[in-house]
């Protein structure tokens, strides 16, 4: 099969072939229909997760066709048309037990403790568990984005940050991740605050939902969000991953608020000074969120079919295999608006 796979970190990725997968007996091999490129993947590319291994081939967000069944499968068959979380859980751990699949104990990650989807097949283990079925109505570009950015904009908002409406939510950050959080946080009654660099992402902030948005070079940030909220956001997203958004986040938070950092912080930025007098003074929750189990995903897409959330709205460019190299390459420079994906392969 085709694959994009590189073999040092930091050194150019190749568009090149390799063997075609098969199917453990409790797994599948799916058919690549689109697969996302996203900051995590830079993020392997670079070195800074320690779950890969050389060679590599990237790659998370993805959505396509069952190809082939391991002989233990129960639940699927071949030409379903599936997604995935990127964390897929082991089915047997205490976590997986308590449904929280999202921070299982032995997790599988395809793109980063496997070879990923940016290639024309991808192994999923434990399928029964993990595999999430589409609705036919749903465009393959579209679903690849719910499972990573999407999936876990919702549950930063809804289940982490458990978002009620009339609530202020703050994001900081309006990339994939942000302008998906933007989306769900308005579609569940909140007010919306974005926070972004970049007036094309805060202009499509705006028409996603958000009720005001922020440029990020703004002197003080926390103190223009406190001021427009009358006294602090209720949950503010560092969406980015960075400890300027991170310590904005924290700032702009009204008693008893809640932060959820859902950018990963990582390499240089693994451990930020925290402004911990306000966290104890005010009785601040600090929470992380980490994808979305496969169980959940019903919840999301009902409010996809009901109209209420339109992640099509979130894809940007769609590029081929071969142009996935440079764009891997590129991720850190934000560039895009919208999530890219791979279409072509
Ligand atoms: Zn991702
Ligand atoms: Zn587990």
């Amino acid at each position: 099969m085709k694959a994009v796979l590189f073999e040092k970190f930091q050194e150019a990725p190749k568009l090149t072939t390799v063997a075609d997968p098969t199917p453990e007996p409790h797994g599948v091999v799916l058919r690549v229909a689109a697969t996302g490129v996203c900051r995590s993947d830079w993020h392997g590319w670079m070195g800074h997760d320690s779950d890969v291994e050389l060679p590599h081939v990237p790659g998370h967000e993805l959505a396509g066709v069952v190809e082939a069944v391991g002989r233990d499968v129960r639940h699927w068959k071949p030409g379903d048309k599936v997604t995935v979380p990127f964390i897929c859980g082991c089915g047997s751990c205490s976590e997986c037990h308590s449904g929280n699949q999202q921070v299982c104990l032995h997790q599988e990650q395809p793109g980063f403790t496997h070879w990923g989807s940016f290639a024309e097949y991808v192994p999923i283990h434990q399928a029964d568990l993990n595999l999430v079925a589409l609705p036919e109505t749903m465009d393959f570009a579209t679903a690849a984005s719910l499972g990573c950015r999407f999936a876990t904009s919702f549950r930063a908002v809804i289940d982490q940050g458990k978002v009620s409406a009339g609530q202020w939510v703050a994001v900081h950050g309006c990339g994939g991740v942000g302008l998906s959080a933007v989306m769900i946080a308005a579609a569940a009654g909140a007010n919306v605050i974005g926070v972004d660099l970049d007036p094309a992402k805060l202009a499509l902030a705006k028409a996603l939902g958000a009720v005001a948005v922020l440029d990020g070079m703004n002197a003080d940030v926390p103190a223009a969000i406190r001021e427009i909220t009358k006294g602090g956001a209720h949950v503010s997203l560092d969406a980015l991953g960075h400890p300027v958004t991170m310590t904005n986040s924290i700032l702009c938070l009204r008693p008893r608020g809640k932060h959820v950092q859902v950018g990963l912080m990582l390499g240089e930025h693994a451990a930020p000074a925290i402004p911990m007098p306000k966290i104890v003074g005010q009785e601040i929750e600090l929470l992380g969120s980490h994808g979305m189990q496969a169980h959940r995903y019903g919840a999301m897409l009902d409010m996809v079919a009901s109209g209420r959330l339109d992640p099509a709205r979130l894809v940007g460019q769609q590029i081929s295999l071969a142009e996935a190299p440079q764009a891997l390459m590129e991720m850190d420079k934000f560039r895009s608006v919208g999530a890219t994906v791979i279409t072509r392969f």
